[in-house]
């Protein structure tokens, strides 16, 4: 196909203002779908991204369209994720493209994460088509979102699509829009190939299949490639694009986006962000590639089952094939056993790898409470940085710490202003500014802490401001705070996957709070459990977990044995889930009881 043709984009909006819902109609549109295949949301394709109504991984899809002046064009839609965890991801996708799809929803109006995003897609010099969606809803109001667009983003909104994504309005004009202003790729067919990798994934039959856009220069079936940060070279054995099937085609030249199979055994072969290129005349330097986020959350994963330990290294070293958010290390615990510190971006990117792991794996994990990294200034003039509660050194060694700080932009309807702050005050945030968007919404900026966030803050926000507030975060560096470590006792023993870090003034009461929570989800045993949180040797809160009477099978004696059944399948069911710590048994939700107390 000519490369005047061309045209690569993605869609970026805040979650939940129809991004998914309008690639579909897209698909359907230009035809790429058959009937049985018109089910909602095509392109979010793990089961988990159908299950959350979120996008995690990037796919592509080639879309061949006629237009209005006659001519037909090739349009690579590049799907992006649209939550805050994975910005990474979304700078992936929009390096692959020349334009995007700004959908804003006609009711809601630009939130935080349409602000992010437009910020992303400037830094990769994209045409942005405005695109204001749901305008088939009541409470729609284009005009005013058209306002908020121009005013609060500085983008002309004059041309904006006014779209319903549901009932398939503006589907064409959207389509018309991108073939004459996203320009077509630039670069020459015949100079040495250079072809970013934006993402890959493992087949059991073909290998890595790695995703990549075609920058400069021509990839052929047939050809020599070589791996220009690796150095390893391969035969290519089939290349093609998705039309959301995968269609095998004799080459993919410049601008294109497609797949390649070459046999890659090791995923470590195909780095995200790395160019190929041609083995024989290869390009003189790679492509600039991707900029490496930094993981900000930590926790250690545990299998339930120590057997499962090489199993577990095994599934994250998969995951980080087309994760490379993902860091772990192999990490042991006193409590648990072997298992791994994991960093992620946040804690729906926790989340989500953990479930993974979970559904695609079938390992049941046990999951310490996540913490950031600390920087800890010692005594004698060094600095350790602490991502484990557990490895932070004796208080008299230390001078002072420092945390990670986020500078929040808190966009929100002037009715919550006070409840917001209030909410920002508890998590210790410094008041930094507030505008107003429009009458009234306001855009209020806080400087926090990044563990306060880790832990409950989007939950609260979101609760407190019945869903009407968006939240984006930014780190902007370190700043020394008063913090201690908090030990817990059971048994009279630390167990070390419970120990947190918190800041002096809240210690006492979260630890309150912390010993109340374990006392009720810790089962009580043959014997009376004392439980403790203390700092350095001092116990600041206790409770006892009495010892069991009878048997609980006794209460059921006699006939009823489905009840017995249930009562037996229900203990086998909590047993998964336990850990053995010294002489009891701990559950799951133990370890992240830290995370919500308040
Ligand atoms: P995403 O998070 O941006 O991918 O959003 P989705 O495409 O998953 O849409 C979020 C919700 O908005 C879903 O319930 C959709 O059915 C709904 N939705 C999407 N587009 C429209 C639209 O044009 N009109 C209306 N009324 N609802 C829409
Ligand atoms: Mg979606």
């Amino acid at each position: 196909s000519k490369q005047t043709q061309i045209r690569n984009f993605s869609i970026i909006a805040h979650i939940d203002h129809g991004k998914s819902t309008l690639a579909d109609r897209i698909l359907d549109f230009t035809g790429a779908l058959s009937e049985r295949e018109k089910q909602d949301q095509f392109l979010d394709k793990m089961d988990l991204e159908r299950e959350r109504g979120i996008t995690i991984k990037l796919q592509s899809v080639r879309l061949p369209y006629k237009a209005k002046d006659g001519q037909e064009y090739i349009l690579n839609l590049i799907d992006t994720p649209g939550h805050v965890d994975f910005s990474y991801e979304v700078s992936r996708s929009l390096q692959a493209c020349e334009g995007a799809l700004l959908v804003v929803d006609a009711a809601q109006g630009v939130e935080a994460q349409t602000l992010a995003n437009v910020y992303l897609a400037l830094e990769n010099d994209l045409e942005i088509i405005p695109v204001i969606n749901k305008i088939d809803l009541p409470s729609a109001d284009p005009e005013r979102v058209k306002d908020e667009v121009e005013e609060v983003i500085g983008l002309d909104a004059s041309d904006a699509v006014l779209a319903s994504a549901k009932a398939g309005i503006g589907i064409e004009e959207i389509l018309e829009q991108i073939v004459e202003k996203v320009p077509a790729p630039k670069g020459d067919p015949d100079a040495p190939l250079q072809a970013l990798i934006f993402d890959s994934f493992y087949d059991a039959y073909k290998g890595v299949i790695v995703y990549m856009r075609v920058v400069e220069g021509t990839i052929r079936k047939g050809m020599k490639i070589k791996m220009m940060a690796t150095g390893k070279t391969f035969e290519v054995l089939e290349v093609g694009a998705y039309n959301p099937h995968p269609v095998a085609m004799d080459e993919l030249s410049v601008g294109e986006v497609g797949f390649v199979v070459a046999s890659i055994k090791n995923v470590k072969d195909t780095r995200v962000g790395d160019t190929i290129t041609d083995a024989v005349t290869p390009a003189a330097e790679p492509l600039p590639g991707y900029r490496k986020t930094n993981p900000m959350v930590f926790c250690g994963l545990y299998p339930v089952d120590s057997s499962q330990y090489e199993d577990l290294r095994e599934a994250l070293e998969k995951l980080e094939l087309n994760d490379a958010s993902l860091a772990y290390e192999p990490e042991t615990s006193n409590a648990l056993g072997f298992g791994f510190r994991c960093g992620f971006l946040g804690l729906l990117h926790m989340e989500i790898i953990q479930e993974r792991i979970e559904r695609e794996f079938q390992i049941s994990l046990i999951t310490t409470a996540p913490s950031v990294v600390y920087h800890v200034y010692l005594t004698d003039g060094s600095v350790l940085q602490i991502e484990n509660p557990t490895l932070m050194p004796e208080v008299q060694k230390i001078d002072h710490i420092e945390e990670p700080f986020v500078r929040a932009s808190i966009m929100v309807p002037n009715d919550f202003v006070g409840t917001v702050m209030e909410l920002c005050q508890t998590k210790r945030g410094q008041y930094i500014d507030m505008k107003y968007l429009d009458t009234n919404r306001v855009n209020l900026q806080y400087d926090l802490p990044l563990s306060e966030i880790v832990y409950d803050f989007f939950d609260l926000l979101k609760s407190s401001t019945k869903g009407y507030a968006s939240f984006d975060y930014e780190l902007i560096g370190n700043k020394t705070s008063n913090l201690v470590k908090m030990d817990v006792l059971l048994n009279g023993e630390v167990v070390d996957a419970l120990s947190f870090i918190v800041h002096r003034d809240r210690a006492q009461h979260r630890g309150r709070l912390l010993v109340e929570k374990l006392k009720k989800l810790i089962p009580r045993q043959m014997f009376e459990i004392p439980v403790q949180a203390a700092i350095g040797n001092k116990v600041v809160a206790r409770e006892n977990i009495s010892a069991i009477r009878k048997n609980v099978l006794a209460k059921c004696y006699g006939g009823d044995i489905s009840r017995k059944r249930k009562l037996l399948e229900k203990q086998k069911e909590g047993k998964k889930r336990m850990k053995a710590v010294g002489s009891v048994e701990v559950p799951q939700e133990a370890f992240m009881a830290v995370l919500k107390m308040e």
